[in-house]
C-alpha cells in the first residue's frame, strides 16, 4: 500500500519535472529575426570630433537658475549651428522656456503622427574634488584609447550628437520623412526639467499628437543578470514616480533635565523605523515581468527553469529580487529616509522634529497611494505628512506591442546582432515624463554598450563612451528615422 502511494507521489513529482524541464526548454524567443545590416558607412571618428567639441562647451546646468552660465548654452547653439548646416537649413528651429531646443522636419503625410527625439544638452557639474581622479579633464572632450572622455559623453551630448549627425546625413543623402520629426533637446533635465516641460506645453498648444516619443533611459547592459550571456537591450517602457514627503512633529520644547517620555524626535525616529521595517507591496507584475519574458528564453540552465515557469516560481523570484537593491527597486515602491532635522542645541528639547522620505514610485501605484500607505504603516496623529513639491506619479507603461518598440528593438539588433532586447522600468526620472499627455508611447533607450563599471562613469569620474559606439548610435537614428516611411 505505502510502496503504491510513494509510487504514485513518484510518478506525479516526474510528470512535474517534466513539465518545467519541457516550458524551459520549448519557451521561444521573442526577439526579431534580424537578417541585413544597416548598409551605410558612418565616419566614426568624425563623429567623435563632433562630440567631443561638444563636451568643451560646459553646458552645466544649476538648480539655482540664475547661477546657470547662459553663454555656454549659446555657445552650444552656435557650434550645433555651424556643425550641422544642412539641418539648420532644413529644419525649422525654436528655443523654448529659455535656452531649450526645438526642431520640426515637416513631413510629406500630415496623417501620420509625428515622432519625437529627446535628449538634453546639460550636464551635471565635474566636482572639484574629483577633478584630480579624471584619467583626462572632465571637459577636455580627449580622443584616447578608443573613446571620447568627458561629462556629456554618456549623459547624453551622445544621443543628442548622434540625432543630429544622422539628421545631417539624411538630408546629404536627399532624404525628405513622411511623418514629422521633431527633436527636442532640454536645457535643464539635471535641475528638474523646465526646457522639456516647456517645449511639450508648447506642442500642446499646438493640438500636436505624437506617434511616439525616444529618450535616454535604457542603453545595452552587459553582464547585468546572471545566466544571461548576451548584452541586453533594455528599452525603458516605463519610469517609475517620484515624491519625497515630509513627516514632522510638533513638540514643547523647554529644557532637556525634565524630558517626557518620548520628544518630537524620539516619535519621528520611531516612524522612520515603520517605515523602513515595513517595505511597500512587491509587484511582480509589468514591467519587471515583462522583461523577464524576453530574457527567460535566452537564460542559461538551470535558470531558465525558474524563469521560464514564473507561473510556478514567482514567490521564490520575487523573496529571490529582494535581496539585492537594484532588483528590490523593480518590484516596489521604495522608501529612502534622507534628510532629518530636530533641535538647535544637545540640551534643548525640539519644539519641532522633521524628516524627508524620498520614494520611487512603481507604476500602477501613484502619490496618493503611497501617502496613505505611509500613513498606514506610521499610525500615529502627532506625525504629520505632506507631499513636497517637484513630486510626479510615475509614467504610464508604453505597448510592447506597438510598431515603434518593435522598429526600436530591431535597429538595435541590426547595429548589435549579439543583444537581446528587452522591456524595462527605468528607476530614475528623465525629461520624458513632460510628454505623458502627447502619446502612450514613450521609450527610454540609448543604443550604447554599458556594464556595472560604465554605470558609475555616469555623473561620476571617468565619463566616456566608445568611438564605435558612437558611430552605431548615429547609424540607429539613421534607421529609425528612415522607418518612419513604414
Ligand atoms: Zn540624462
Amino acid at each position: 500500500m505505502v510502496k503504491n502511494v510513494l509510487k504514485i507521489l513518484g510518478i506525479i513529482v516526474l510528470i512535474f519535472i517534466i513539465i518545467l524541464v519541457v516550458k524551459a526548454v520549448t519557451i521561444s524567443s521573442k526577439q526579431v529575426e534580424v537578417r541585413e545590416a544597416i548598409p551605410y558607412k558612418i565616419d566614426s571618428m568624425s563623429v567623435a570630433q563632433h562630440l567631443s567639441e561638444a563636451i568643451q562647451i560646459q553646458t552645466v546646468s544649476n538648480q539655482d537658475q540664475a547661477k546657470t552660465d547662459v553663454k555656454q548654452f549659446e555657445q552650444f547653439h552656435k557650434f550645433l549651428a555651424k556643425t550641422y548646416p544642412s539641418l539648420h537649413k532644413k529644419l525649422k528651429k525654436e528655443i523654448v522656456g529659455g535656452y531649450a531646443l526645438l526642431y520640426t522636419w515637416k513631413g510629406s503625410d500630415p496623417s501620420l503622427k509625428p515622432m519625437l527625439l529627446m535628449a538634453h544638452q546639460d550636464v551635471v557639474p565635474v566636482e572639484d574634488l574629483t577633478k584630480e581622479q579624471w584619467k583626462y579633464p572632465g571637459f577636455s572632450g580627449t580622443i584616447a584609447e578608443g573613446y571620447v572622455w568627458g561629462r556629456g559623453a554618456l549623459d547624453i551630448k551622445n544621443q543628442l550628437i548622434a540625432v543630429m549627425e544622422a539628421v545631417e546625413f539624411l538630408i546629404s543623402k536627399g532624404f525628405a520623412p513622411k511623418r514629422t520629426i521633431y527633436l527636442a533637446f532640454g536645457h535643464d533635465e539635471e535641475v528638474g526639467g523646465e526646457g522639456a516641460k516647456a517645449i511639450a506645453k508648447l506642442l500642446k498648444q499646438r493640438n500636436v499628437q505624437l506617434e511616439y516619443v525616444l529618450d535616454e533611459g535604457g542603453a545595452i547592459m552587459e553582464g547585468m543578470l546572471p545566466g544571461v550571456e548576451s548584452p541586453i537591450a533594455l528599452v525603458g517602457i516605463a519610469e517609475k514616480g517620484y515624491l519625497t514627503v515630509k513627516l514632522t512633529v510638533k513638540g514643547e520644547g523647554g529644557h532637556s533635565s525634565m524630558p517626557p517620555h518620548h520628544t518630537a524626535l524620539g516619535i519621528l525616529s520611531k516612524a522612520l523605523v515603520d517605515v523602513e521595517d515595513n517595505p511597500f507591496p512587491k509587484n511582480f507584475d509589468s514591467p519587471a515581468r515583462q522583461m523577464f519574458e524576453y530574457v527567460a528564453p535566452h537564460m542559461k540552465f538551470p535558470l531558465r527553469i525558474l524563469f521560464a515557469n514564473m507561473w510556478c516560481f514567482k514567490p521564490l523570484l520575487k523573496w529571490q529580487f529582494e535581496k539585492s537593491e537594484s532588483t528590490n527597486a523593480m518590484i516596489r515602491t521604495t522608501a529612502a529616509v534622507t534628510m532629518a532635522g530636530a533641535s538647535e542645541k544637545e540640551n534643548v528639547l525640539p519644539t519641532q522634529a522633521w524628516a524627508m522620505i524620498n520614494c520611487r514610485i512603481l507604476p500602477g501605484e501613484t502619490m496618493d497611494s503611497t501617502i496613505t500607505y505611509l500613513k498606514k504603516v506610521i499610525d500615529n496623529d502627532a506625525v504629520a505628512i505632506e507631499a513636497t513639491p517637484w513630486s510626479n506619479d510615475p509614467s504610464p507603461v508604453s505597448d510592447i506591442q506597438a510598431g515603434s518598440f518593435t522598429s526600436i528593438a530591431t535597429i538595435a539588433r541590426q547595429i548589435n546582432p549579439d543583444v537581446i532586447v528587452a522591456p524595462y522600468l527605468v528607476l530614475g526620472a528623465t525629461d520624458s515624463r513632460h510628454y505623458n499627455a502627447l502619446t502612450n508611447q514613450i521609450y527610454r533607450f540609448s543604443p550604447v554598450k554599458m556594464n556595472a563599471e560604465d554605470l558609475k562613469r555616469v555623473h561620476g569620474i571617468n565619463e566616456r563612451i566608445s568611438i564605435s559606439d558612437m558611430g552605431k548610435s548615429v547609424k540607429f537614428f539613421i534607421a529609425l528615422i528612415e522607418k518612419t516611411h513604414m
